[in-house]
């Protein structure tokens, strides 16, 4: 069978808009040939504009949208991160496996509007409620793929490791119980998902894999952790940890092993290129240089971070150390990565009384690593080329973008948006990120598939009725 074969009126390769793009697609829904500067071949699919490669969306808590909108009042006189968290809860002890599908579902086809063609889970749900395991061990995961296959989009289901309230806390409180994985559980649940997607041949409906997680240096023993590792010794998956979010967090750690959370686990000497930091807020310039000798990678939350009030991480050391960054939607206020990457820059803005924070002059010496920043005086083209490479990673995949080898991924532009009606197209990219566009993909690929068509999701009624149906079951009529 010949490759299918799009051709676009632009594409973003190599950090940069490339005119008249044919894009090869093999059997597996891969991109196995990718040229710029070719005409239009017969019988090649027509894009309907310039694309883009979709981004990944490396950080998310799916059942949190059921949350979201309905924590902005206040209630007390502390409103923080934990009284948002004890609130969080009671909506985490209500999923079920068909409510979190159904709450998944939604948040996906958000999400791929939003420009996201991959999800990481950090998928801390586990049990019933009151910790009684269920009858499939993976029921709370499978509705997470169910939801993903739903919806079209690409999964990392990333299983837990999360056994104790805190540091001075050997177990958890009663609202944690169903979150409860040892470090055997942990690994178990990561194979036995990938097998039964793969037996099911449900990876080839929608790509489906599995990494690892860590809840926090709180929320897990040093011990568990080695075990972890132990186990996880061969693998090559993507390994993610909450870290150094609060300040709170910060201070406990402190006292329990005289050093903070990042600072903790780069002298264990357990971060590697595997090891995504989620947050990775309140970190100082040696734990930033002990990250990026690791090779391990950092998730940044902006809107979730805005939303909880966590504080600014120092984004410019971290894009100066070329750290991979990555983007997350976190707590899911927000489900689109131009908001993320807008917040990010702007997060810098108002703190440091400057503007293209996250951008270089031309003939600047760029990043160790030689990151596409070098030299990058596009703040948006910066942040999304990191976005970019570093979620790909984030979510374990070699390869991410617009090339041969990576998965065939795409958003097609609608240059009709009137945010881009007039722009020359040197700055497009900038105006997708700063010019707050109401609707800027047209089309999303996922894999080779369409999940978005000129802006219609094929499932996106039912799908929605059944989320409506959750949140009624959730918070009744009130
Ligand atoms: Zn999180």
């Amino acid at each position: 069978m010949s490759a299918r074969r799009l051709w676009a009126p632009a594409a973003w390769m190599h950090g940069a808009w490339q005119p008249s793009v044919v894009l090869e697609i093999d059997a597996r829904g891969h991109w196995s040939h990718v040229a710029a500067g070719v005409p239009a071949p017969d019988g090649a699919e027509r894009l309907a504009g310039p694309v883009l490669p979709g981004l990944v969306d490396a950080h998310s808590h799916a059942f949190q949208r059921a949350f979201a909108g309905l924590a902005e009042r206040r209630e007390g006189d502390d409103d923080d991160f934990w009284s948002w968290r004890d609130r969080m809860y009671q909506v985490a002890n209500a999923v079920t496996p068909a409510s979190l599908r159904a709450i998944a579902a939604h948040l996906y086809v958000e999400l791929l509007r939003g420009g996201y063609t991959q999800v990481c889970e950090f998928h801390y749900l586990q049990h019933q409620p009151d910790g009684t395991p269920y009858d499939d061990p993976l029921a709370l995961s499978m509705a997470l793929a169910d939801a993903a296959a739903d919806a079209g989009i690409g999964l990392t289901l990333l299983p837990v490791l999360y056994e104790r309230a805190g540091f001075a806390a050997p177990a958890l409180r009663p609202d944690q119980r169903r979150f409860h994985a040892g470090a055997a559980a942990v690994w178990q649940r990561s194979r036995d998902f990938t097998a039964r997607v793969a037996a099911a041949g449900r990876a080839s409906e929608v790509p489906l894999a599995a990494g690892l997680a860590i809840h926090s240096v709180r929320a897990a023993a040093a011990e568990s952790i080695v075990e972890l590792r132990r186990l996880a010794h061969e693998f090559d998956g993507p390994i993610h940890v909450h870290v150094a979010e609060q300040r709170a967090e910060l201070r406990d750690c402190v006292a329990a092993t005289g050093r903070t959370p990042v600072a903790w686990l780069a002298a264990q000497g357990w971060l590697d290129a595997r090891w995504q930091l989620v947050h990775a807020t309140h970190v100082d310039a040696g734990e930033i240089a002990a990250t990026a000798a690791s090779g391990a990678g950092v998730v940044i939350c902006p809107s979730t971070e805005g939303n909880l009030g966590d504080g600014f991480t120092d984004l410019p050391a971290w894009l100066a150390a070329g750290v991979d960054l990555a983007i997350g939607s976190d707590s899911n206020v927000g489900r689109c990565w131009r908001e993320e990457l807008r917040w990010m820059e702007y997060g810098q803005r108002l703190k440091l009384e400057r503007r293209n924070v996250c951008a270089q002059p031309h003939g600047a010496p760029g990043t160790p690593q030689g990151h596409a920043t070098r030299g990058q005086p596009d703040t948006a083209a910066s942040l999304f080329e990191r976005a970019r490479a570093g979620g790909g990673r984030a979510a374990g995949h070699a390869a991410w973008g617009l090339a041969a080898g990576a998965r065939a991924d795409l958003l097609v532009i609608d240059a009709d948006d009137a945010s881009l009606v007039g722009l020359p197209q040197a700055r497009w990219l900038d105006a997708l990120v700063f010019s707050s566009p109401a609707r800027p993909w047209r089309d999303v690929m996922v894999a080779g598939r369409w999940a978005l068509r000129n802006h219609e999701h094929a499932r996106a009624r039912s799908i929605a009725t059944a989320f409506g149906q959750a949140m009624s079951s959730l918070w009744g009529a009130g």
